[in-house]
């Protein structure tokens, strides 16, 4: 077991357990629910920071856009002024692990 303490970067005074918790994002115009999902959350003021790993996992899985609810104003770039397809190459995937 790795018995590593790490402090809060919220108070500072907390520490931060490895727990599971309900985590969101949106692709595209849905929102995608992930249960029991690894994160870290302070013991003194609840702050909550995902798992980093699971995130980057999660999102190479469902899509180049998870994680970004702003992503929105990217579609407002005019068309011609995106050089090719930027996910060239990457994979497509959406939506498979529900
Ligand atoms: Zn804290």
């Amino acid at each position: 077991m790795d018995e590593e303490k790490k402090y809060c970067p919220e108070c500072q005074v907390g520490l931060i357990q490895r727990k599971k918790g309900t985590y969101y994002t949106w692709i595209e115009n849905e929102i995608v629910i992930v249960p029991d999902f690894p994160c870290w959350v302070c013991d003194v003021c609840g702050h909550r920071d995902w798992d980093q790993g699971a995130v980057f996992n999660l999102g190479m899985i469902l899509s180049p856009a998870a994680g970004t609810p702003t992503f929105d104003r990217i579609t407002n770039i005019p068309a011609g002024s995106q050089k090719g397809d930027q996910r060239k190459g990457k994979r497509k995937a959406r939506r498979s692990v529900l």
